[in-house]
């Protein structure tokens, strides 16, 4: 039997980590951060996660690799699979994370992060297939930022498709989001799954109207996403 257990993201947005138990081993789905009004819950304790020898990454956002420190402060030491990508934005993400966290309640700290970074990493590749201990995974290009992946998984017959974000059509540089195939359980992200996004045009015209009726009274400071690798 497969069990799956919710560490966030469900009833609530942000904070994705997923525990998948099967009857020889259990795996994690990122282990992401709770963000805005939610992110108290990042101070409920974990239960013991010593022994889960993988963690499979979506994504480097923060809501879905923000835990990792302390998951590693509570004893993780598995395996990290992931895109290469992600891995390597990961980095930034959570040294940017790290110094900016409450330093009266720190969640872990500086060796936590180092530790976190000498997890051993396996690489894995879009369109690839993969077996471990009688897991098949398969990874699929998620279309959302560089590196983004969903996993569609097979074992003993059953199978089960886990997607952290997924992105939009038609976008510079990321590649549209792949199709996937049949399964028998989908976690699927849901965040604006009740929304039909509009025209990306109408966007581009109200972001014009915005900042140019702005420019005529005083200056435009744009906040940038707080995702890109610098170098
Ligand atoms: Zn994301």
């Amino acid at each position: 039997m497969i069990k799956i257990k919710f560490y966030g993201a469900a009833g609530t947005v942000t904070g994705s980590m997923h525990l998948v138990r099967l009857p020889d081993f259990s795996f994690l789905v990122d282990a992401g951060y709770f963000q805005g009004r939610f992110s108290e819950l990042n101070n409920e304790p974990l239960e013991d996660l010593r022994d889960v020898p993988y963690l499979f990454l979506t994504h480097a956002h923060l809501d879905h690799v923000g835990r990792l420190p302390v998951l590693v402060r509570n004893g993780f030491r598995g395996t990290v699979i992931t895109h290469r990508a992600t891995w390597h934005i990961a980095r930034y993400i959570l040294e940017d994370a790290f110094n900016l966290m409450d330093e009266e309640e720190p969640l872990y700290d500086f060796r936590d992060l180092q530790r976190t970074f000498a997890l051993p990493v396996k690489f894995v590749e879009y369109g690839k297939e993969y077996d471990i201990n009688g897991l098949k995974f398969r990874v699929r290009d998620a279309g959302h930022v560089l590196g983004s992946a969903f996993y569609e998984y097979e074992y003993r017959g059953k199978r089960f498709t886990f997607s952290g974000d997924l992105g939009n059509r038609n976008k510079p540089i990321v590649r549209d989001p792949e199709m996937p195939n049949r399964a028998d359980v989908v976690v699927v992200e849901s965040t604006y799954g009740n929304r039909d996004h509009r025209p990306f045009q109408e966007s581009v015209e109200e972001l014009k109207e915005a900042v140019f009726s702005t420019l005529n009274r005083g200056k435009v400071l744009i906040p940038s996403f707080a995702l890109e690798d610098v170098k």
